[in-house]
């Protein structure tokens, strides 16, 4: 560690990048400011009984920027909650927003509490009473606050309170676009609980076809065998290491959680380490041979790609110097520091930054706020149609073949893939893999071609920013 340096807080760290790619842009002093600041940010405290007793809570919800409705942002259980990390959440979602062409401001919520504390029927009273005091206050509502989940919730607490919001709104037709996340059977869509690990998985391959940037990682090849370090097996972490796993042929050879790690070079099973975990809620006796006492340190293992996923400040300045992987993708929302990031530029680290890497998720929920505002599943209209215009042109080509006498035959197997019209979760997974592309290539491009842009997260911030910018002085601000 540098002697005397301080590590930032979270928003710190996000302000300190915000203030280094405004620096390289031509913004009025008093835009900067305005786009920089965070709006508003709400504090309830409410009591709820349990087990005999009244317990009190403290929750937050924060709305960064404005400068288009409704705004987005997951609610966070955790312990660790406080302003300021809702906060730089809230900033940060503005960004990512932007950068993916999701058409909404930047919010961010979070609850003082370790989930793993209390029983289903407890946490279902604290979600309703917590969504009861921020639909009081608009800060659930279809067209002006729309929460998603985050660490320590999931679609159960979305569907608790998309319920909660139903119950006060009772007139309210498009009640269930007030959260995104929802079960499937309770309005959500389909694909939404993989999503951000599966943009994890599309920003990878975005990053693989992009030449110039992996001579900048000093990486080739694709990413089969690549071997694969990813800290948090929680939503986001699992996805992106099945998937990458599964389908991309990566080798998962190292899982970080709370109580320790799983570290094998040959790599490891990704089900069973989850399914190890929701049974005995960690890592530890999965595999002694494999365990390592003090997780953190596997960050520091060789590998080839790093994948943070489970929360921010976890490659900072005492371990920044020490990791190896020539690639980083920011999973979760700010696991590396402002000092770490300039550690790790200076060192030749490639970092995808999270404004980027975890989009998939708001991407899909802005699928899912749409779904629901139309009150149609995606695909129920065209898909049919598609599937007969298909058939046409395998009778036709069926046809030509017999009468020409040459008798080709389509495969079976070639005619079911191009016969099925694309369902819910094709199409989402089509409109989610888009987005990524044209996302990445947006940052990519100024990456490339400014000379005073040496990294993707400056790039990110400048795409990101010129388009809040934008919008603002649409607006005359
Ligand atoms: P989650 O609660 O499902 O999973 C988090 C995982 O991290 C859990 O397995 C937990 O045990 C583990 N973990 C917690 N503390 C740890 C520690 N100190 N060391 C190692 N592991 C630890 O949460 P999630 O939804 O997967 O979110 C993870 C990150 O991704 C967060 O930063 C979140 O803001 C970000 N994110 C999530 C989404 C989403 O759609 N869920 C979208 C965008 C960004």
């Amino acid at each position: 560690m540098t002697q005397n340096a301080r590590e930032p807080s979270f928003r710190e760290s996000v302000d300190q990048m915000f203030n280094r790619a405004v620096g390289l842009m031509d913004l009025s002093p008093g835009l900067e400011e305005k786009i920089r600041v965070c709006n508003a940010t709400y504090t309830v405290r409410f009591g709820v009984r349990l087990r005999g007793e009244i317990k009190t809570f403290t929750g937050y919800r924060s709305v960064h920027s404005e400068h288009m409705e409704p705004v987005k942002g997951g609610i966070r259980y955790a312990t660790g909650v406080n302003q300021d990390e809702v906060e730089a959440l809230a900033a940060l979602m503005t960004y990512k927003c932007a950068l993916v062409e999701a058409p909404f401001g930047g919010s961010k919520g979070g609850l003082c509490i370790d989930p793993r504390e209390y029983e289903t029927h407890e946490l279902e009273l604290i979600t309703r009473r917590f969504a009861y005091e921020l639909i009081k206050r608009d800060l659930i509502n279809p067209s002006q606050n729309v929460p998603a989940p985050d660490m320590g919730t999931g679609e159960r607490e979305m569907a608790w309170m998309a319920d909660q919001y139903k119950r006060m709104n009772t007139t309210d037709i498009n009640g269930n676009a007030c959260v995104t996340g929802k079960p499937p059977n309770a309005g959500g869509i389909a694909g939404r609980v993989e999503a951000t690990g599966r943009g994890v998985q599309y920003a990878l391959h975005a990053f693989f076809r992009d030449e110039k940037g992996m001579q900048k990682a000093g990486m080739t090849g694709d990413l089969s065998g690549k071997r694969v370090i990813v800290q948090g097996l929680g939503n986001v972490g699992y996805h992106a290491a099945k998937f990458l796993s599964e389908e991309d042929g990566c080798i998962i050879t190292g899982i970080i959680e709370r109580d320790g790690a799983l570290y094998n070079p040959d790599g490891l099973d990704v089900e069973s380490i989850r399914a190890w975990i929701a049974k005995h809620g960690g890592v530890s006796g999965f595999s002694d041979m494999h365990h390592v006492g003090d997780g953190a340190s596997v960050l520091e293992e060789p590998c080839d790609i790093l994948i943070p996923a489970a929360l921010e400040g976890v490659i900072n300045l005492s371990n920044a110097a020490d990791i190896q992987a020539p690639l980083i993708i920011e999973a979760a929302n700010g696991p590396v520091t402002a000092g770490a990031d300039q550690i790790l530029r200076e060192k030749g680290t490639v970092i995808i930054p999270d404004m980027y890497a975890n989009a998939g998720g708001v991407t899909v929920s802005y699928f899912e706020w749409v779904k629901n505002l139309s009150h149609i599943r995606f695909g129920r209209m065209q898909r049919r149609q598609e599937e007969s215009r298909h058939q046409l042109i395998i009778n036709e080509l069926e046809r030509l073949s017999k009468d020409a006498g040459v008798g080709w035959e389509l495969s079976p197997d070639f005619k079911q893939k191009y016969l099925r019209g694309a369902g819910e979760l094709e199409l989402v997974r089509s409109g989610l893999d888009d987005t990524m592309r044209i996302a990445y290539q947006s940052m990519a491009d100024v990456w490339h071609a400014r000379e005073d842009v040496d990294d993707l997260r400056t790039a990110a911030y400048l795409v990101a920013i010129g388009k809040v910018a934008a919008s603002y002085q649409a607006k005359g601000l």
